[in-house]
């Protein structure tokens, strides 16, 4: 098999996002690379600039809400020592953002959860299912089960960190 040079990471943010990356990583340290992690805000409603407005959603702004999702990806990309550059915050549909993007950094390996916070009663969710009928590269969807959730937190750095 060719080695992997760019391994993308799609992050829901899910209990059971801590499963698909360890095996990302293990890829990666595997084929020797370069590590790249991506959330696609989906549930935010993206500021209006042009009018200057921000949608308020319930209590909570739209400011804390992204504020949360951004901490979320820098503490996970600080503990697998992502490159700033490799950490990528989108807004859009996930599955066609993730495809989009690992089309146009030249990526070689999609990592995605067989299914996310969009249903476990599903054999494939619809990211995952988007993503593997569109993706020009190859996809590595991780089989999630409820046992999944039950996985130890992200701790030891040493057994995460990609050597990109
Ligand atoms: P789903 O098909 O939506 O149930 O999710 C399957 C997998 O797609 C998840 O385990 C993640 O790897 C990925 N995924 C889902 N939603 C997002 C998102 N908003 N941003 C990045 N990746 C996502």
């Amino acid at each position: 098999m060719d080695n992997y040079h760019h391994i993308l990471i799609a992050l829901d943010f899910s209990e059971h996002g801590n499963h698909v990356i360890r095996k990302a990583t293990h890829l990666a340290r595997i084929f020797r690379a370069k590590l790249s992690i991506i959330h696609v805000l989906d549930n935010i409603p993206m500021p209006d600039t042009a009018y200057g407005t921000v949608i308020p959603l319930n209590e909570r702004s739209t400011y804390e809400l992204l504020e949360t999702e951004k901490s979320k990806l820098k503490q996970i990309g600080d503990q697998l020592e992502v490159d700033a550059e490799c950490r990528w915050m989108v807004w859009g549909v996930p599955g066609k953002e993730i495809v989009r993007l690992a089309e146009q950094e030249h990526m070689d390996l999609i990592v995605i959860g067989s299914h996310g916070r969009h249903g476990l009663a599903l054999l494939l969710g619809s990211t995952a299912s988007d993503v593997l009928h569109h993706a020009k590269c190859d996809v590595m969807a991780i089989r999630l089960q409820d046992e999944a959730a039950e996985d130890e937190p992200l701790t030891e750095k040493a057994a995460l960190g990609s050597s990109a």
